[in-house]
């Protein structure tokens, strides 16, 4: 059975399906042993059925970064929960950072992803963090439970349970600034705590809650120890098949020592 610990590669606007292969190939004869690890690939939607078909028979999930809250229509270039999970995905991004700060997603907006997310059988990763003058404002707290409580508003707690929530700070996505383990262990403790007042705390044990921003190799293993970080979502560290497996024995060992 695969753990809690949940290791995801967001690859962004990076690779073409041929990429996309070559990676696979390189990547999973690298990966060790994944009992306690669940491992994710995050690919651009063009090169979803690229990594599917690679990925076959292998323990590794396939998500996308997005999806459109419809589940069919006129929208023209917009993806639907239905098209992601008949292309073999099971996770799905929700308010990424950089819909929320480059596409103008909103709280609502994101609610409605998360909805038609859950509609169309898929686990939505819910990506909530604070930007650099919200931090120094003292708003960090705010900010996290106000993207919270909009997202998840209407959510029951067995519901709760499939979702993801990914603690993102702006400030260290794609920056090379990480936070350091106490800053992401002090926010994600945070989050735990709002959702065991939300929901219940055996909820709130239950939901895994990943850090992401500049995890790289050299990171990974100190932000893993911390007792409520339970995975990272990875971005430009997720393009090598080298660094993303070395994070992913990272999360590994992190999982073996809990
Ligand atoms: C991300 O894309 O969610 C991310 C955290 O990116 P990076 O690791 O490059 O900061």
């Amino acid at each position: 059975m695969v753990g809690r610990c949940l290791i995801a590669g967001n690859w962004k606007m990076h690779k073409t399906p041929e990429e996309t292969g070559t990676f696979i190939g390189a990547f999973l004869p690298k990966l060790p042993d994944l009992l306690d690890v669940e491992v994710l690939l995050i690919p651009p939607y063009t090169s979803l059925e690229s990594a599917g078909r690679r990925l076959a028979g292998s323990p590794v999930q396939l998500g996308a970064q997005d999806l459109f809250h419809e589940a069919s229509g006129a929208y023209t270039g917009a993806i639907s929960a239905p098209i992601l999970a008949a292309c073999g995905c099971r996770y799905v991004l929700v308010g990424h950072s950089e819909r929320r700060h480059v596409f103008g997603d909103d709280d609502v907006g994101v609610r409605r992803k998360l909805g038609a997310a859950l509609d169309g059988a898929l686990l939505p990763i819910l990506c909530v963090g604070e930007t650099l003058p919200e931090r120094r404002r003292g708003e960090t707290e705010a900010v996290l439970t106000r993207q919270l409580s909009v997202a998840l508003e209407g959510i029951d707690a067995g519901t709760m349970e499939r979702i993801v929530v990914a603690y993102e700070p702006v400030w260290a996505i794609g920056t090379g600034e990480t936070a350091t383990p106490e800053q992401a262990q002090e926010a994600i403790a945070g989050i735990r705590i709002w959702i065991s007042s939300r929901f219940s705390g055996s909820t709130a044990a239950r939901v895994r809650i990943l850090y992401g921003g500049s995890v790289k190799p050299e990171n990974a293993a100190g932000l893993l120890a911390r007792p409520d970080i339970d995975g990272a979502l990875v971005g430009g560290a997720s393009l090598d098949p080298s660094a993303f497996a070395s994070i992913v024995d990272a999360g590994r060992r992190a999982a073996e020592e809990r």
